[in-house]
């Protein structure tokens, strides 16, 4: 059956807008095409009498229908289940099926495209926070043991971005790809609704892998202070401040790597020099 999606809620301005409206009719006397029959659901203001002769019962909820040769009547609810097999409420349902395609279909179009921009934004800083991450488990690992630790305590928040190896650049890339992949589908595969399932399941996997990358992002934002106020020597202040305070900077495991709070530099072994804090870890 046709779905159409208009509601009426005003019989006379419907009257008005169709002139071949009738009042009174008998559903013998005309032909109808199952397909085009019903012109819109009803959910009047006002309580309204059935089109139909032998029925004539007021309603609020019902249906326009549509003959073959152009005539418009409204009938109830009741009569629309006699003759149509629905109630409005049922059509509704459909009719919300309907609307739940259109929806699909407009997420698909749209939000990719604005996914792959936010994604091309953070990029270059994502990709930052890869090799800052990558560092500090190459040549400071006990550190970084002890940030995932200690990640949940109140004073260290913000050290999830070195709790564990984050490997952006691969999946940056591969989300690249899957966004290109859903933005090259065509009108033909948007119209299968087993596609659409597909590309929109995709579509919230690629939403919920950018969303969590971000969250390092501001993990990492949050450890060197955002505020405004806090300059770039007070962030690296803070990275030597805080791990400064771990214990596993005393440790004889790590014995050549010194952090100390005065000086706002670290010395790297594999560097073999002391630098600083700002310098090492740029965000
Ligand atoms: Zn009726």
């Amino acid at each position: 059956m046709h779905q159409n999606s208009r509601i009426v809620t005003d019989l006379d301005h419907f009257k008005d807008s169709h002139p071949t409206f009738v009042t009174e009719i008998d559903m013998d006397d005309f032909e109808f095409d199952r397909a085009t029959m019903l012109e819109a659901g009803c959910n009047f203001n006002t309580s309204e009498q059935c089109g139909l002769k032998k029925c004539r019962q007021r309603h609020r909820r019902g249906f326009i229908l549509k003959t073959k040769d152009g005539h418009y009547f409204n009938i109830g609810q009741y009569c629309g289940k006699t003759n149509l097999g629905v109630t409005l409420h049922e059509w509704l349902e459909g009719y919300e099926a309907a609307l739940k395609i259109l929806t699909q279909k407009e997420v698909l179009s749209v939000e990719p495209k604005r996914l792959l921009k936010i994604l091309h934004e953070n990029k270059p800083r994502l990709l930052q926070l890869e090799r800052i991450n990558t560092f500090i488990w190459q040549h400071l690992k006990p550190l970084a043991l002890e940030a995932a630790k200690r990640k949940k305590e109140r004073r260290y928040r913000g050290l999830e971005f070195i709790a564990s190896r984050l490997q952006f650049s691969s999946q940056v890339e591969q989300t690249e790809q899957e966004i290109e992949i859903i933005l090259a589908c065509g009108q033909e595969q948007m119209e299968r609704e087993m596609d659409r399932t597909r590309l929109l399941a995709a579509y919230r996997l690629i939403k919920a892998r950018i969303t969590r990358m971000r969250s390092f992002e501001s993990a990492c934002l949050r450890f060197f202070g955002s505020e405004p106020g806090f300059g770039e020597a007070e962030r690296g202040e803070n990275l030597v401040r805080i791990f400064d305070d771990f214990s596993c900077i005393g440790d004889r495991e790590m014995p050549a790597c010194d952090v100390t709070s005065f000086t706002e530099s670290i010395y790297i072994p594999a560097l073999r020099k002391r630098v600083s804090a700002y310098g090492v870890f740029p965000v």
